[in-house]
């Protein structure tokens, strides 16, 4: 979260400061400039304001990750009545080659009714396990109880990685879930490397496919754990 500290002894005019605003989020109450609600975070008037005047503060807040709880890499089967989505194959394929370099194993989640046989095959595909979820009320995709069972399965397993197929049902689930989780999502994906301390770089066209875009960036030493 972000915020604005506005340091009063550098403001030579107020009434120049304030105007730099361009949404009216400054204004001068009892002889001070202050940051109203209406401030969007343009960073205008910390660019355009006397020097120091204004200071951006992004507050960062981090959280250790234990990465020996989280092991194994997830795949999230896609279907429809038991008819597996072809992406999840491929996921499960991917997710081996990056489970060979941590030497953790191949995880799916498959979720809906009626599924036991099938969730049989998923193994056949190279799945070490394949964690059923077989109810009534995952016979359809709904948003709500899909998120409560993958939430149920991440925090049962502790996968260090979870792959989702950018299907239209993983487009909406995968967010949510990491939302959920409070944890990191990247989109649209076209490489992925596993390192050996279960770090997952992922490689993405960006700016309209201009430029490939890394996450984490080569130097970063440190990580956020993805989903
Ligand atoms: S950051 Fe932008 S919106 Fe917020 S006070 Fe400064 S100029 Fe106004």
């Amino acid at each position: 979260m972000a915020r604005l500290i506005i340091h009063q002894e550098r403001i030579s005019d107020q009434q120049e400061l304030i105007k730099i605003c361009p949404f009216g989020a400054l204004e001068e109450q009892e002889g001070k400039v202050i940051v109203n609600a209406a401030c969007k975070m343009c960073r205008l008037c910390v660019k355009k304001g006397p020097e120091g005047a204004v200071e951006y503060v992004e507050d960062v807040k981090k959280t250790e990750i234990n990465k020996d709880e989280w092991k194994g890499i997830a795949v999230y089967a896609d279907h429809v009545d038991g008819a597996v989505h072809p992406v999840t194959y491929e996921l499960i394929g991917k997710a081996k080659e990056m489970a060979a370099v941590t030497g953790q194993e191949v995880y799916v989640l498959f979720m809906g009714k009626d599924i036991r046989k099938k969730s049989e095959e998923i193994l056949h595909y190279g799945a070490d396990k394949v964690f059923l979820y077989d109810k009534e009320e995952l016979a359809r995709f709904k948003i709500e109880p899909y998120t409560a069972v993958f939430e149920d399965f991440i925090k049962k397993v502790r996968p260090s990685s979870i792959l989702v197929g950018a299907t239209t049902v993983g487009r909406q689930l995968a967010p949510r879930v990491a939302a959920r989780m409070k944890t990191g999502l990247t989109a649209d994906c076209t490489i992925l490397e596993m390192n050996k301390n279960t770090d997952l770089s992922q490689i993405r066209p960006a700016f309209g496919g201009n430029i490939m875009a890394q996450d984490p960036e080569p130097s970063s030493p440190d990580r956020y754990r993805p989903v």
